[in-house]
């Protein structure tokens, strides 16, 4: 088997004997385990940098923290990538309130939507209408004019895969306004993307589609939507009033941040590896995306802790706006085929700082093949699953060069209780977890890097 070392010397010559592809991975995730420091690394940028929306200033501190990181462990070549992004922000604390039911007055617990305009500081009142899902405003077109339009579809409790259950409802949330707009509505709510049933309301992103009326959108949260769908079951008719101060301002200079390892055989082949740096303005972005930026980095420096200099050149990404535009996504993918750097593979890191499961791949099926082959290597630190589709939003724009597109996949059954909220923070991260995922990322990058491509 193939090893390649970077400082020779450091390393004790019968460390070299025997050593195996199994063993070098066992050592990647036996050093990610004694004596790593994402977990330190992640507390800092939840704590002392916080949320991360993109366009403001806790985002660029997190350019400039994430920077600094990977020039403090030493990656041979770091450096900012320009982005423009665009500039949303939530303004006052949102007002959503049923002002006329069986049940008096009622404040539901709301998050204005990211892109979302505002209701201005009057507000809107108006009558509220239930849907069960986009295709129910069209059966109920005639009736939508001049009332706010209730989504309440919920991601699906009994499907086990939480990320389908949330594409298939989220369509709500990114297209609801639009479609209710065509047929006069004023403004949408929307159940939030969860299958819990709590107080936590969930924002996220909604695209505006164009030559269509521009409406504004909240989020309840899933315990006040059940209450808003009991009322509307009782009372004729359910008034809300809706006041929201968000706006979308002018776009703001912004950055992906790279830090990179020099290819000895293939400098100009890449792997890239890391998670979105921008989080919702709520929380601290800790599972979404703080741990996978935390992880890009740290599998960087594992491969150069213990020797394992890169025969192809390996990046550490932190992708910039994916929540609410993916403008550094697209920024990458256009460089890389600028400057003609191709891509091997890429490997991001979305689903939260959960334990990791296995790995999500879109590509060919001879890529597919051997990413299936290397799970024997996994196996032993509980990594099973390798053959669902995915990758991630951030490196998806990279498949027009080929890229064989891979996802970190840790367990997904607690992600959606803290995605896009105010509890997604730091203490809900568990360091093991956090660190066997850095560790996976990492084996996966020695193992594709020893690899023709
Ligand atoms: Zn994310």
């Amino acid at each position: 088997m193939k090893y390649r070392l970077l400082f020779p010397a450091l390393l004790s010559a019968f460390v070299l004997i025997g050593q195996t592809t199994q063993s070098t991975i066992d050592q990647i995730y036996q050093e990610a385990l004694s004596s790593s420091p994402v977990y330190p690394n992640l507390e800092y940028l939840c704590k002392k940098i916080g949320n991360r929306l993109s366009g403001s200033p806790a985002a660029a501190a997190a350019v400039a923290y994430t920077r600094q990181l990977m020039i403090d462990y030493g990656f041979d070549t770091v450096f900012l990538q320009p982005v423009m992004v665009p500039h949303w922000e939530r303004g006052n604390k949102e007002i959503v309130r049923i002002t006329q039911s069986n049940a008096g007055q009622m404040d539901l617990k709301a998050l204005a939507l990211g892109n979302s305009i505002g209701t201005g500081p009057n507000g809107i009142r108006a009558q509220v209408i239930e849907v069960s899902g986009m295709d129910e405003v069209e059966k109920q077109k005639d009736k939508l004019k001049g009332k706010i339009v209730f989504f309440n579809g919920p991601m699906e409790p009994a499907n086990y895969h939480t990320f389908q259950a949330y594409g298939n409802a989220v369509i709500q949330r990114a297209y609801g306004a639009s479609e209710a707009a065509k047929y006069g509505a004023l403004a949408v709510i929307i159940r939030s993307m969860t299958q819990a049933l709590d107080d936590e309301p969930h924002t996220g992103s909604l695209r505006y589609k164009p030559n269509m009326p521009q409406i504004p959108a909240v989020a309840i949260s899933t315990r006040d939507a059940d209450r808003l769908s009991q009322q509307l079951k009782h009372t004729k008719p359910v008034e809300i009033y809706i006041e929201t101060h968000c706006r979308m301002l002018e776009p703001v200079q912004s950055y992906n941040v790279i830090g990179q390892l020099n290819g000895s055989e293939h400098p100009d082949s890449y792997l890239s590896v890391g998670g979105h740096l921008d989080s919702w303005d709520v929380g601290e972005g800790a599972h979404d995306d703080g741990a996978g930026c935390m992880q890009g980095i740290e599998a960087l420096r594992l491969l150069r802790t213990l020797g394992l200099a890169p025969r192809h050149t390996i990046r550490a990404v932190m992708w910039i706006n994916e929540e609410n535009g993916g403008a550094g996504g697209t920024a990458y993918a256009q460089q890389a085929l600028q400057n003609g750097e191709k891509h091997v593979a890429a490997i991001e890191s979305d689903r939260g700082g959960f334990l990791p499961i296995g790995f999500t791949s879109t590509g060919t099926d001879e890529q597919k093949a051997r990413l299936a082959a290397w799970r024997e290597y996994f196996l032993p630190w509980g990594l099973h699953s390798f053959d669902l589709p995915g990758g991630g939003a951030d490196i998806g724009p990279l498949a027009q060069q080929g890229t064989f597109l891979i996802g970190l996949l840790p367990d997904g059954q607690r992600y959606f209780r803290y995605h896009h909220t105010a509890a997604d923070v730091f203490e809900t991260v568990d360091r093991r977890e956090l660190e066997l995922g850095a560790a996976s990322m990492a084996a996966l990058l020695y193992l594709i890097d020893q690899e023709s491509w």
